[in-house]
C-alpha cells in the first residue's frame, strides 16, 4: 500500500492532466491518496421497494419496467426535458429527466431497470426527477457517493476507484499488529479498503468504517504521545516543603475548598520526587484558577526554583503579571513580565536576570518560548487557557528546564473525551465551585426590534456606576456586513452614548495602545468597551456587569460562554445580551442553549454536538491534524479502544522504531506532516 502513494493519479486509466488537476482539488495526488478518499455516503440499491410502498420524500430504489419510450423536447431556456412512466406489479411512477438528451436512447421500452432517487409528489402521482438508474439484470449493489468538485462526478471517481483498488498488491502488510486486529475484531486493511468503497451490505460499511476509524485514531493517539512530553520522566525539581498556608495569609479572601483541593493535588504531585507533575486544572470561567497557579508557583519558588506562566494574549499576560506582582513583590519575590511588545532593552534586562536566577516568576506570552529565553532553574511551567497553545509550544517551554512540573489551566471546559485525546494521561483537577457571593449571569437573546431598550438598560447600569462590554465580530465593517468595532464605536460615541465614555479595543491595535485602553477600563475611566473577542480569555474587571454581543450567531457556543464569563465576576447582578437577527433553526437552538445554562461543561458538550470538535481544536489552533474518517465527537468508543491499543503497543514495543511498526510509523508521519512536527 505504501508505495501507491508514490504512484501519481495520472497512472489511472481515464485520468489525464485535466482530471488530475480536479483530483488535486480534492487533495488527491497519488493512487494511494485516492484509495484513502472514502465515500461521503452511500446509495443503497440493494433494498428494492415495491412501488406501492414508496413514500413521498423518501430516497429509495425501485425495480420497474419502462412503459414507453421516453419523450424528449427542449423547454424554455433551451433545456432538455424527457419524461416517461415506469411500473412494477404494484404501481407506477412518472420519471422526469432534465438536461440529458440521451435518455430516450438509454431507457428502452419494455425493459426493467433499477431507479434510485427521491420520490416526489408530481401532478400525475408519484414522481422521480433525475433518478439514477442501472440495468436490472446486474446484481443490485450499494454505491459509494464521494465529495465532488465540478467536472468530476461520483461516477468518475467510482470507476477510477475500481482501477485503483485493482492496483493493490494481493498481500499488503497491515500496519496494525495482528493480535490487535483480532482482539478488537477488526477487518484487515485490504478487505476494509475494498469494502469501504464497494460494500455488499450495510454490515460491510459498518465493519470497514470501524476498522479505518480505529486505524486513524490509533495513528493520531500514537502521534500525539510521541510529541507530548513524557509524563513518566523523573524530575530533579524537589519540593521539600508546602508553603500554601503562608500563601493563603497573603490573600484578601479565603480560597474555596475546590481551589484548595486543586492546590493540594498539585503539591502532592510535585512532592513525589518521581515523575514530574503533569496536571490539568479545569474550572469554569471565574472559578479562580489564577490563584491556584499563584499558590503552586509560590511553593515552588520558596523551594528554590523558578516558575514561568505563559498566557495566550498580551492583555492577559499583563493582567496576571499585575496581580502576581502586587501579591508577591511585597514578600520579596521577583516577578517579571516578558512580551513581544517590550523594547529590546527591556527584554534584555529581564533575560539577563532570568539567566542568572534573579527572576523568580516570569509571566509572558509566546515570547517565553523564544530561543534566547533561558532559565537558571525552571521548576514549574504554567500555561493559561491551554486550548490556545499547540502541543509543541508547551513542550518547547518545558524543554527550557530539566523536566519541570507542568500545570495546565483551562477555562474552556474541554469535554472529557477530547481532554483524554489531547492530554492522554494528564491528571485532572476540577474546580467545581465559584467563589462565594457570585451572582449567576442572566442571558437574554434579542433582536434589532428592542435594541433601544437594550441600550437604555446599559445606560441604567452605567449610571449606577457599573461598566459594560460590547463585542463585535469584526474589526471593520468593510465587505463583511458584520458589526465592526471601529465604526461601531465611532457611531455610538456620536449618538446614543454621546454622554458616556466609550473605549475601543481590537487585536490589530499596537500592544501599547491595547494596554492603555485596558488600563483605563480597569481603572473605571471607560464606561463602555467596544471590543473584538480579544477580551474573550481571562480578562477580569469585576465592576463590569453587562456584555452585549453583536451578531451573536457568529460565535461558537463555548466562545460565547467565555465572553459571558467577563461579567458576573464581582458582587453585582450581571447580564449577557445576545443580539442576533439569525432566523435559522440551528443558530437559534445554539443561542437558546446558552440562555438555558451557565454550566460550561454542558455547553462544551452541546457545542461539540452541534459544531464538531473544530471549534475547540481547529487544527490551526491546536496542531491536531485533520481526520479523514474518524470524528472525535462521534467515535468515542472506538477512541477508547484505540487509546488502549496505543498504550499496549507502546508498552510492548520499547520504541516506535521497531520494524513491526513500520506501517504505523509511516502513517503517523503522513497524518502529522501537514503540521510539521518532528516525528521520525
Ligand atoms: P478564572 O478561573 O476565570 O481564571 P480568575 O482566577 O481570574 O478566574 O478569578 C476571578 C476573580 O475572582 C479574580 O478577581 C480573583 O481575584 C477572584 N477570586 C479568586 N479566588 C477567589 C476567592 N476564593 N474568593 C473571592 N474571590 C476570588
Ligand atoms: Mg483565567
Amino acid at each position: 500500500m505504501g508505495s501507491l502513494y508514490e504512484v501519481p493519479i495520472e497512472k489511472i486509466s481515464g485520468v489525464g492532466e485535466k482530471r488530475a488537476r480536479l483530483y488535486g482539488k480534492l487533495g488527491i495526488a497519488s493512487v494511494g491518496d485516492l484509495i484513502r478518499f472514502y465515500p461521503r455516503t452511500y446509495e443503497d440499491w440493494s433494498h428494492i421497494k415495491p412501488v406501492c410502498e414508496t413514500a413521498v420524500g423518501e430516497t429509495c430504489c425501485v425495480k420497474a419496467q419502462v412503459e414507453m419510450t421516453p419523450s424528449a423536447r427542449t423547454v424554455s431556456g433551451g433545456r432538455w426535458l424527457s419524461s416517461t412512466r415506469v411500473s412494477d406489479d404494484t404501481g407506477f411512477i412518472n420519471l422526469t429527466f432534465f438536461n440529458n438528451p440521451y435518455i430516450p436512447r438509454m431507457l428502452h421500452r419494455g425493459r426493467e431497470y433499477l431507479f434510485y432517487g427521491k420520490i416526489t409528489e408530481g401532478m400525475g402521482g408519484r414522481e422521480l426527477v433525475n433518478p439514477q438508474f442501472a440495468d436490472a439484470s446486474k446484481p443490485p449493489v450499494i454505491r459509494p457517493i464521494y465529495s465532488q468538485v465540478a467536472g468530476l462526478t461520483t461516477k468518475n471517481i467510482e470507476s477510477a476507484m475500481h482501477y485503483a483498488l485493482n492496483m493493490l498488491p494481493e498481500i499488503i502488510k497491515d500496519p496494525i499488529p495482528q493480535d490487535i486486529l483480532s482482539r478488537y475484531e477488526l477487518m484487515e486493511l485490504r478487505t476494509a479498503l475494498c469494502r469501504i468503497h464497494f460494500p455488499i451490505s450495510q454490515e460491510d460499511i459498518e465493519n470497514s468504517r470501524r476498522r479505518l476509524i480505529f486505524e486513524e485514531l490509533l495513528v493520531l493517539v500514537l502521534g500525539l504521545s510521541s510529541i507530548k512530553n513524557m509524563p513518566d520522566k523523573l524530575t530533579n525539581v524537589r519540593i521539600h516543603k508546602n508553603y500554601t498556608s503562608e500563601f493563603v495569609d497573603l490573600l484578601p479572601f479565603r480560597l474555596t475548598d475546590a481551589q484548595l483541593s486543586a492546590i493540594s493535588d498539585c503539591i502532592n504531585d510535585m512532592s513525589k520526587n518521581t515523575a514530574a507533575m503533569n496536571r490539568l486544572v479545569q474550572g469554569d470561567v471565574g472559578s479562580g484558577k489564577t490563584m491556584v497557579a499563584a499558590a503552586v508557583a509560590y511553593t515552588c519558588i520558596k523551594n528554590g526554583s523558578q516558575a514561568a506562566m505563559m498566557a495566550p494574549t498580551e492583555i492577559l499576560a499583563r493582567q496576571h503579571y499585575d496581580s502576581f506582582n502586587k501579591l508577591l513583590t511585597p514578600v520579596g519575590m521577583n516577578v517579571r513580565l516578558l512580551t513581544g511588545s517590550m523594547t529590546q532593552k527591556q527584554k534584555r534586562e529581564v533575560l539577563e536576570e532570568l539567566e542568572c536566577g534573579e527572576v523568580d516568576f516570569l509571566v509572558g506570552t509566546h515570547s517565553l518560548i523564544s530561543d534566547n529565553v533561558s532559565f537558571r532553574d525552571l521548576g514549574l511551567v504554567v500555561t493559561d487557557e491551554q486550548h490556545r497553545f499547540g502541543v509543541r509550544q508547551r513542550s518547547t517551554l518545558l524543554a527550557k528546564g530539566s523536566n519541570p512540573h507542568l500545570l495546565v489551566m483551562s477555562a474552556t471546559p474541554i469535554p472529557r473525551t477530547l481532554a483524554l485525546m489531547i492530554y492522554g494521561d494528564l491528571d485532572i483537577s476540577v474546580i467545581n465551585e465559584l467563589p462565594p457571593g457570585r451572582q449567576t449571569v442572566d442571558t437574554l437573546l434579542i433582536d434589532e426590534s428592542i435594541r433601544e431598550r437594550a441600550y437604555n438598560f446599559l445606560k441604567k447600569n452605567i449610571n449606577e456606576g457599573r461598566q459594560c462590554y460590547i463585542v463585535c465580530p469584526a474589526v471593520d465593517n468593510t465587505d463583511t456586513g458584520l458589526k465592526g468595532v471601529e465604526e461601531y464605536a465611532d457611531e455610538i460615541r456620536r449618538t446614543v452614548f454621546r454622554d458616556y465614555r466609550v473605549g475601543m479595543l481590537h487585536g490589530k491595535m499596537k500592544a501599547a495602545d491595547k494596554d492603555a485602553v485596558m488600563a483605563e477600563f480597569v481603572n473605571g475611566d471607560i464606561d463602555i468597551l467596544v471590543s473584538t473577542t480579544v477580551i474573550e480569555v481571562g480578562v477580569d474587571v469585576p465592576n463590569s456587569t453587562i456584555i452585549l454581543i453583536e451578531n451573536a450567531e457568529r460565535f461558537g457556543l463555548s466562545q460565547l460562554h467565555q465572553l459571558r464569563g467577563r461579567v458576573g465576576r464581582g458582587k453585582y447582578k450581571s447580564y449577557c445580551i445576545l443580539m442576533s437577527e439569525a432566523k435559522g433553526a440551528d443558530a437559534l437552538k445554539r443561542l437558546k442553549a446558552l440562555c438555558a445554562t451557565n454550566d460550561g461543561f454542558k455547553i462544551a458538550d452541546e457545542d461539540l454536538k452541534l459544531r464538531g470538535p473544530g471549534d475547540f481544536f481547529g487544527s490551526r489552533q491546536h496542531g491536531l491534524p485533520e481526520l479523514k474518517i474518524a470524528d472525535l465527537a462521534e467515535n468515542v468508543d472506538v477512541l477508547r479502544d484505540a487509546q488502549a491499543a496505543a498504550k499496549d503497543i507502546s508498552e510492548r514495543y520499547a520504541d516506535m522504531n521497531d520494524n513491526e511498526l513500520r506501517g504505523l510509523r509511516a502513517e503517523v508521519r503522513m497524518l502529522f506532516t501537514g503540521v510539521g512536527t518532528q516525528l521520525n
